[in-house]
């Protein structure tokens, strides 16, 4: 089973893929979303497109 670790690798590798075009998507998502934030202690949260926003004081 030498090509174990290669096989991991690999799908790995289709999994950053598969990660980075989705936070794409995402980001393209709260950029266009109407922001509703639901405002917590530390951070707000759009409860639409869960854009999160840190409040700093
Ligand atoms: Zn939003």
């Amino acid at each position: 089973m030498n090509n174990h670790a290669e096989i991991i690798l690999t799908k790995i590798q289709g999994l950053e893929k598969e990660i980075n075009k989705l936070k794409g998507e995402l980001k393209s998502v709260q950029q266009h979303c109407e922001h509703q934030f639901e405002n917590t202690a530390l951070f707000k949260t759009c409860i639409k497109c869960k854009y999160v926003e840190p409040l700093y004081y």
